[in-house]
C-alpha cells in the first residue's frame, strides 16, 4: 500500500521464543484478517518458533509503526524511503533485509572516496565491485545474472566496469577495516606476510616509507595496532591489481603516518593509473586523499544510498552541513560547524593538579621521556597530540600511578579513569551487565541522556561484548571510562573506528560530561577535527619516536597547534564556505605564507 516504504526485520534480534508475537497480534491489517505480518515457515532452525516476515504491499508504512513499538527487541524497522529514490536498488539481501541503492564508480588513475556512517552498505558495494557478490537489483527471488545487471547500468558510468566484472576481468586487492583481526588469520612474521604480496616489486619502498623495517622479523601476533595497520597497507598496495579497496586507513596511525599513507595511495593512482576506492572517517585525510567523493546516507542496517560522485570539497561540505545539494536531501538535523578563529581561550577552572618535572626511561635507556611540569585545570578538556611511540601512554601511566617516574614525584593522589588505545573488552558478558557493574547511575535518566544516547548504546545493550564490532566496542569503552567515578578521565584515541557522526557525538558527550561533572578530561587523538572540536588546551609531545620524547606544558590551542604542526611541516587553510580546516598542498603559496607567519592552523 505504501509504495515507497520498506520493512526490515533484523533476524539476529527477532526472538519469538521470548515474546508472544505482539507485532503480529497488534498489526492493524492483521487484525482485520489480512496477512501483513506472517510466520517465515521452514526457514527457522528446527525446534525454534518461527520468525516473522512483513508484507511491504500490505503494511501501512512508517506512520503506523505499531509493530516497531511493540517489538521488545527492536527487531523491526518500517521506513518511508525518500521520494527522490526512484530507481530500484542495486542489491537487497533478501525479504525484509538491508537494501543498497546506487554504487560507487571507480575511475582509472583516480582515488574515489566514500563518506558515510557504519552499516550503510559500503562493504556491500565493494563486494559487488570486486565481483564477489552478484547484485540482484532488489529482485532477490529471481536472482538476475550479470547480463541483467549490465542492462540495468547501460549508459551509466559503471557500464564498462560491470562488463569487465561479468567477463571475469577485474582483480582486486583489499585492506580490511579491522586490522586487529589479522593475527587470527595469519601465522608467521611480517616478512613472510609481505613477501607473498610483492607483485609490483614495490615492497622495499613501501616498507621504508611506512617505517615497517624495525618489525620485519617480528611475529604478526606481537604487532601493535598501528604496526598492523601499516603492514596491512603495505600488503595491499604491493599487489598488482586493477582495483584497490581500502576500508579505513587511519585508525592507530599518527598524523605523519596518515599523511604518508595518503601520499602512497595517491601515487599509485597518479603514477600507475590504478583505481583506488577508499572509505575514511578522518575528514582532513580524506580531503587530502580523494579526487572525487560519494556520500552514503540512509538508515544504518535498513537501507543505504550511495550518491553519484561529487567534488571532494563539496561532498565533505554538504555532509557536514547535513544537506546534499544535488539530491535535495537533508541527512542530518544539525550542521557540524567549525569556528573560524576558534581557539578556545584557556578555561578558568581551578587547578586540579600541579605536577612537577618528571623523567622516565625503559630498559637501558632505549627510550626516555622528559615531562615539563605543568597544571591541569578542573573542568577542561586537554588535548594531547604527538607521534606514536613518543611517550604519551607512558605519561598517562605516570599520572595514573601505574608507573614510577625515575625522577620527580608524581604522587598525585588522583582517581583516574583510563580508556586505553587498544580496546580489549571482550568478555562473554552483555553490554548492559558490564556497564551496570561499573556505575550505579546505569539506566538513570541522566546517564541515558548524557552517555547512552550520544554514544548510541541503546541498540547494543543486549549484545555480548565479544560479538561487538570495533566501533561498537569503542563506544562501550568510552561509556565505561566516563561512567567511573574519578577526578581525571583519560581517553586514548577515542575516534578509532567511529564514523564521523559518532565522532562528533562522542566529542560533545565528552565535553558536556566534563562541564557538568566539574571533571577534567584528557584526550589523546590523531584526528585533527576531533581535537579541534574537543579541546580547550593542548599538550604537545615531540622528540624522536622510540628513542626519546619530550612533553611540553599544556598551552593554548593556537600555540599548541602551531608548535605541533610546525614539527610536521603541515599547514591548514580554512574552507571559504564552511571554515572547515583543510590541509594545504606542500609548498603552495598559502603553505609558504603561513609557515613564514608561524600560523599553521588558525590562520
Ligand atoms: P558498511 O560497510 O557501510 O558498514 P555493510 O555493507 O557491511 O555496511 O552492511 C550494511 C548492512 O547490510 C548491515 O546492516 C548488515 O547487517 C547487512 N548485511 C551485510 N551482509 C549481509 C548478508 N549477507 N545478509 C543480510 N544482511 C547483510
Ligand atoms: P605513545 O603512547 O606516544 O605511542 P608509549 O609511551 O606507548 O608511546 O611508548 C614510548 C616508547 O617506549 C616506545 O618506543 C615503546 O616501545 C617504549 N615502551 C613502552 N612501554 C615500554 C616498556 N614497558 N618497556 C620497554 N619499552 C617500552
Ligand atoms: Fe503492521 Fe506495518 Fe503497522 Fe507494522 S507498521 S503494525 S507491519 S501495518
Amino acid at each position: 500500500m505504501a509504495d515507497d516504504s520498506i520493512a526490515v526485520v533484523d533476524l539476529d534480534r527477532c526472538q519469538p521464543d521470548r515474546c508472544s508475537y505482539e507485532c503480529k497480534n497488534y498489526c492493524p491489517p492483521n487484525r482485520t484478517g489480512k496477512e501483513c505480518i506472517t510466520l517465515r515457515g521452514e526457514e527457522t532452525a528446527e525446534g525454534q518458533p518461527e520468525q516473522v516476515r512483513i508484507s511491504e504491499e500490505i503494511c501501512l508504512g512508517e506512520s503506523c509503526g505499531i509493530c516497531v513499538e511493540k517489538c521488545p527487541f527492536d527487531a523491526i524497522e518500517i521506513i518511508n524511503l525518500p521520494q527522490e529514490l526512484e530507481d530500484e536498488p542495486a542489491h537487497r539481501y533478501g525479504e525484509n533485509a538491508f537494501s543498497l541503492y546506487g554504487l560507487p564508480a571507480p575511475q582509472e588513475g583516480q582515488v574515489t572516496g566514500i563518506l558515510g556512517p557504519n552499516g550503510i552498505g559500503k562493504t556491500t558495494a565493494v563486494r559487488i565491485l570486486a565481483g564477489e557478490l552478484e547484485p540482484n537489483l532488489g529482485r532477490y527471488e529471481e536472482s538476475p545474472d550479470w547480463d541483467d545487471v549490465l542492462e540495468a547500468y547501460r549508459g551509466t558510468e559503471l557500464q564498462d566496469y560491470i562488463a569487465d566484472i561479468r567477463d571475469g576481468e577485474i582483480t582486486v586487492a583489499r585492506k580490511p577495516q579491522y586490522v586487529d583481526q589479522i593475527p587470527n588469520q595469519f601465522d608467521g612474521n611480517t616478512r613472510q606476510l609481505l613477501e607473498q604480496t610483492d607483485e609490483r616489486d614495490a615492497l622495499d619502498n613501501l616498507v621504508e616509507r611506512l617505517s615497517i623495517g624495525p618489525v620485519m622479523d617480528q611475529a604478526i601476533e606481537d604487532l601493535s595496532g598501528g604496526e598492523l595497520q601499516r603492514v596491512a597497507l603495505a600488503a595491499t598496495l604491493a599487489r598488482d591489481t586493477d582495483f584497490y579497496f581500502l576500508d579505513e586507513i587511519t585508525p592507530y596511525l599518527d598524523i605523519g603516518q596518515r599523511v604518508t599513507a595518503a601520499r602512497l595511495i595517491r601515487e599509485l593512482a597518479e603514477e600507475e593509473g590504478k583505481s583506488m576506492l577508499v572509505v575514511e572517517h578522518d575528514l582532513a585525510i580524506l580531503d587530502l586523499l580523494a579526487d572525487t567523493l560519494h556520500v552514503a546516507y540512509g538508515e544504518p542496517g535498513a537501507y543505504g544510498v550511495i550518491t553519484p560522485p561529487k567534488s571532494v570539497r563539496n561532498g565533505i561540505n554538504e555532509y557536514l552541513a547535513g544537506y546534499l545539494d544535488n539530491e535535495n536531501m537533508r541527512i542530518r538535523q544539525n550542521p557540524i560547524e567549525f569556528e573560524e578563529h576558534a581557539p578556545r581561550t584557556a578555561t578558568h577552572g581551578d587547578v586540579l593538579v600541579d605536577y612537577p618535572d618528571l623523567t622516565k626511561s625503559y630498559g637501558d635507556g632505549e627510550f626516555s621521556l622528559e615531562v615539563e611540569g605543568g597544571e591541569i585545570h578542573r573542568n577542561e578538556v586537554l588535548g594531547i597530540v604527538g607521534p606514536n611511540g613518543i611517550g604519551k601512554s607512558t605519561f598517562a601511566k605516570l599520572l595514573t600511578g601505574n608507573l614510577e617516574p625515575d625522577t620527580g614525584d608524581a604522587d598525585l593522589n588522583l582517581d583516574i579513569s583510563y580508556k586505553p588505545q587498544y580496546v580489549t573488552i571482550d568478555q562473554p558478558m552483555r553490554v548492559d551487565a558490564f556497564l551496570s557493574s561499573i556505575t550505579d547511575q546505569f539506566g538513570s535518566s541522566y546517564w541515558n541522556t548524557e552517555i547512552a544516547q550520544p554514544l548510541q548504546l541503546e541498540r547494543i545493550m543486549e549484545q555480548n561484548l565479544s560479538d561487538l564490532s570495533g566501533g561498537e566496542r569503542q563506544r562501550v569503552a568510552i561509556a565505561a571510562c566516563l561512567s567511573e567515578s574519578a577526578d581525571l578521565y583519560l581517553l586514548d584515541e577515542p575516534s578509532a573506528h567511529l564514523d564521523v557522526e559518532q565522532r562528533v557525538q562522542a566529542t560533545s558527550a565528552i565535553r558536556r560530561y566534563a562541564e557538568q561533572q566539574d571533571s577534567t578530561v584528557m584526550v589523546i587523538d590523531h584526528d585533527t577535527y576531533m581535537i579541534d572540536l574537543l579541546a580547550d588546551r593542548l599538550m604537545v609531545f615531540d622528540g624522536e619516536p622510540a628513542a626519546h620524547g619530550h612533553a611540553g606544558q599544556p598551552q593554548s590551542m593556537r600555540n599548541g597547534m602551531n608548535e605541533f604542526l610546525a614539527n610536521l611541516e603541515v599547514t591548514f587553510r580554512r574552507d571559504e564556505r564552511t571554515s572547515r580546516p583543510r590541509i594545504n598542498k606542500p609548498d603552495s603559496q598559502l603553505d609558504r605564507e603561513q609557515k613564514r607567519e608561524g600560523e599553521y592552523y588558525y590562520a
